[in-house]
């Protein structure tokens, strides 16, 4: 009777206190492509279970994983990471994809890495394989013995809709308005105890409205319209064409009404987080905070 208990105990902490399926957010870099110190390049952890699925890869993502494993996010053990959606080809959302493909892999990782997103990305990631072939050339037939299937990838180039599914999530891909890129995503992950949406770049558009319609939590960039680059009409009509202002960001909330609002990809101009934080609030009634790195969501 004693060992029952503590197996169904086992199970219930397992499973969540749902009793069937426990989903959390972690953000590993809730930055843009400015060097901030304590901002990583845009990545997120959609943590299921214990699985990860990843949303792009900005740099730094695999030494944030790492420290989300240390605070106790076991899913987040970097020779696990092998899974990831890419929203659109930007370098900051980009440059810690190789990052992902050989780091874990020079640390036992045995698994490819499934990488999904926009046309281009295999390309990308052919040219990656090529700049890095002298590394995995030495590291296989030397004496690190590498495993030969670890730093492998397989890409699929996908379309708007159901992209990916398993035992956790249904993942369904929709198109965002990144400016001229010819392909951008944003991605809605649906579990059985949560729906969240992650915007990735956009211009504000309604998909975002579609795809979050109630959600528990939706993660949406935003910049400061207010910043001295802003008096500049090539960066007013930048900004306008691939991101989304306080005043547009309000307005897809309400819409979209999320249980909370998590904003991330912060450009905030030079001005104070305070400034932009305001601007929101002015906004949307809503529950928002803003992203910190390693934060939980
Ligand atoms: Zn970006
Ligand atoms: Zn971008």
């Amino acid at each position: 009777m004693r060992r029952l208990f503590f197996l169904w105990l086992a199970l219930f902490l397992s499973m969540g206190a749902s009793g069937e399926s426990r989903t959390q957010v972690v953000m590993l870099g809730s930055g843009n492509p400015n060097a901030d110190p304590d901002r990583s390049g845009p990545a997120v952890a959609v943590v299921v279970n214990d699985r990860a699925y990843l949303v792009d890869c900005g740099p730094g993502v695999v030494r944030r994983a790492a420290a989300a494993e240390k605070s106790g996010i076991a899913a987040l053990n970097v020779k696990k990471l092998n899974i990831v959606f890419i929203t659109h080809l930007h370098s900051d959302h980009t440059l810690g994809f190789p990052d992902l493909i050989f780091t874990p892999w020079v640390l036992d990782r045995e698994d490819p890495v499934q990488a999904y997103g926009p046309r281009g990305l295999k390309d990308m990631t052919r040219h990656i394989e090529k700049a890095w072939k002298k590394d995995v050339e030495v590291r296989q037939h030397g004496l690190e013995q590498a495993n030969a299937t670890g730093y492998k990838v397989v890409v699929h180039e996908i379309k708007p809709g159901v992209v990916y599914r398993d035992d956790n999530v249904v993942v369904t891909a929709f198109p965002v308005r990144h400016g001229t890129w010819d392909q951008a995503f944003g991605y809605q992950f649906e579990s059985k105890d949560r729906k969240i949406v992650i915007s990735g770049d956009t211009a504000p558009t309604d998909e975002v409205v579609k795809a979050c319609d109630g959600c528990d939590l939706l993660l949406h960039e935003v910049y400061n319209p207010e910043g001295e680059e802003l008096k500049q009409e090539h960066w007013r009509q930048y900004f306008k064409a691939f991101h989304t202002s306080p005043e547009e960001l309000g307005d897809i909330a309400r819409r979209a009404h999320p249980k909370l609002l998590v904003l991330y990809h912060m450009v905030f101009e030079k001005l104070p987080e305070e400034d932009l934080v305001r601007q929101v609030e002015n906004q949307y009634l809503g529950r928002f905070e803003t992203a910190r790195d390693l934060g939980v969501y």
